[in-house]
Parts: structure tokens; sequence; C-alpha cells
């Protein structure tokens, strides 16, 4: 297994921010995952970190990265991937086996597992739509155990991972037969509409920063808002949709966390709406990020 330590892990994110973590493991196989989290005690598992926030001043604990757990299988209409597998392979994968149902994950560099743990979901389907169970690590018990669909507590951009006891190994989904014809259009026309409403991964971002208040859309408030305006050195506001900072370089965590207070602040002070942040801050922080991190996702702060 390749093991890095003292590593910078800012290159693996795709915001393009970190900085030295203690211990990086990569395991390439379910047994020497399960060996870490066995093992292991103060550690992190991340995927494609393509929606974390991680904090320039680095981490003092493990983390284990699953980029190197690459299987997956496809027998009829089932499909059986690893946690590491990124979407936009699968979503490939499945639309040449005539296979519909994830068409959505073609235009967004999230590995199963963080799909899963956020439920991500885009152009009206989500990850929790076809799946049948879910193999997971119990950090209680230290044992494997399967979990179906309905017991993964899965909502908007929340499924059971978030509570932290247990680990997605590996998931098994069903998925639907359809014209190989129809679902390379509907991946052709997914594609199509991000080109003008996502900025790719030249600009470093990590998705959209904050969810979606209920019934309405974050990025309509935030434009609203005005907050497109928000240029500074290191960061700004996507001049093409406003729920998006990107990196212009050397930004550091503390930058994003700034703009984020900013932006929601505006929305506040304009509509009286709490944004709460979507992208989640991972690693040892500074008093000050901790600070701007609690007020981010307070609710109702006075
Ligand atoms: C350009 C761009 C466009 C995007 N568009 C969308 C979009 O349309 N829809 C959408 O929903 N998201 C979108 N995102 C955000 C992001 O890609 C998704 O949230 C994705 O699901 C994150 O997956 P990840 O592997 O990168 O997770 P990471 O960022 O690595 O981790 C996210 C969380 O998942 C946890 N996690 C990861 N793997 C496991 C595991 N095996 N077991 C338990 N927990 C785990 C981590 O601990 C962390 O808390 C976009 C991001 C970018 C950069």
């Amino acid at each position: 297994m390749i093991v890095k330590e003292n590593f910078d892990i800012k290159n693996c994110t795709t915001y393009k921010i970190g900085g030295k973590c203690k211990k990086v493991y990569f395991p390439q196989t379910q047994s020497e995952f399960v060996e870490l989290l066995k093992n292991l005690n103060n550690y992190i598992v991340l995927g494609s970190c393509s929606n974390i926030l991680f904090s320039s001043k680095g981490y003092s604990g493990d983390i284990i990265l699953t980029t190197e757990l690459k299987q997956f299988e496809i027998r009829g209409t089932k499909i059986y991937t690893s946690c590491g597998v990124k979407g936009p392979l699968l979503a490939q994968k499945t639309a040449e086996a005539s296979l519909s149902g994830f068409e959505f994950m073609i235009g967004f560099p999230g590995s199963i597992g963080g799909n899963i743990y956020m439920n991500a979901g885009a152009h009206g389907q989500c990850i929790s739509d076809n799946l049948y169970q879910c193999c997971l690590f119990d950090r209680e018990t230290k044992e494997i155990v399967y979990k179906p669909k309905d017991e993964m507590n899965f909502g908007y951009r929340n499924s059971i991972l978030k509570e932290g006891r247990y680990i997605l190994l590996h998931a098994e989904f069903d998925l639907k037969k359809a014209a190989k014809e129809d679902i390379e259009n509907l991946i052709k026309r997914n594609l199509e509409f991000r080109k003008n409403v996502q900025p790719t991964l030249a600009t470093p971002n990590a998705g959209s920063v904050f969810k979606n208040p209920e019934n309405d859309s974050a990025g309509r408030l935030l434009d609203k808002a005005g907050v497109k305006s928000f240029d500074f050195e290191k960061v700004k506001v996507w001049n093409n949709h406003a729920n998006f900072i990107i990196n212009k370089g050397n930004a550091t965590s503390e930058d994003v966390l700034e703009l984020m207070k900013k932006m929601k602040d505006e929305v506040k002070k304009q509509y009286t709406i709490e944004l709460v942040p979507e992208i989640l801050f991972i690693g040892d922080k500074t008093e000050k990020e901790e600070n701007l991190w609690n007020m981010l996702c307070q609710k109702h702060q006075k």
C-alpha cells in the first residue's frame, strides 16, 4: 500500500487548497482498507476531495484516500462498485452497457463513497435513486455490515454516513435497461448544460458552496444579493454562477471561509435567509477559522 508521510494534500483537492498531513494512506484492496479502519484511531476517509475545503494548516491525524479502490463490475442490470470509483467513469461504463440511472454523474468528479455520503445529485437524478444496498464498516463494532437503501437515511445532501459511525466499503446498484442512444443523448445534454452553469476543474472550485434553502436556490439568492461582484486578491465568486467560489491561485482555507461569510451575510441582510454550507471543512483549524466555520453553520445567529 502507498503511504505518504508529511504529505501536502493540496493537489489532491479540487480547490487546490490544503496543508501537510501527518500520514496519508492509499489502500488498493478492500482488505487493506478494512485493516486500516480496524487499526487506526484518529482518521478521516476521503474520496475525490471535491466537496471539501481542506485546512491550510493540514491535519495532525491520519487520512485514508480511497482513490486507489477502483474495482467495479457490471452484471446484468446490477453494478457492484468500490467506494473509490469515480462517478464519471461509472456514468460512461453503464451507458456503454445500455443502463440508465447514472447519467447525472458525468459532470462532477465525486467518488461513490463521497456521492453516497452527500447523496449527490443533479439534473433530477441522485445517487440514492437506484441504490440497492451498501457494504459498510461499523466504527463502533469494527465489523462489516450491509444496509439496504431504506436504512441509509437519505435526504437532501444527507445520508447515514454523515452521522460518522459508518464508512462505505462498496455499494450495489440496480439500474434500468434503456436505449444506448437515449442514455448518450442525456449525458450529452447534461454536459452541455454544465458548460454554462459550472466552472471546470481548470478553475479550482469544490462545486456549490451553500445548500439550497427549502423551495429556493442558493445561487439565485446569492446572485440577487449581488455577490458576483465579490472579487478579492486570491478568491472570487464565479462570474457565471454565484454559488461557486474560485481559488485564483494561492488561496488559503481562511480566504475561502472569509468570502463565504461575506456571501452568507449579504443574503441574510437582504432576504433574512441563512444559507448553510454544502462544502465540508476538514482538518486542523486556526481559532479564527473555527469561529468563521461555526458562524457559517449557524442557522439562527443573532
Ligand atoms: C465542478 C464540480 C461540480 C460539482 N457538481 C455537483 C453536482 O452537480 N451535484 C452534487 O451533488 N455535487 C456536486 N459537486 C460536489 C462533489 O463532487 C460531490 O459532493 C461529491 O459527492 C463529493 O464526492 P468526493 O468523493 O469528492 O467526496 P470528498 O470531498 O472526498 O468527501 C466528502 C465527504 O464524504 C466522506 N466520504 C468520502 N468517502 C467516504 C467513504 N468511503 N465512506 C464514508 N464517508 C466518505 C468524506 O469523509 C467527506 O466528509 C461538484 C463538485 C465540483 C468540483
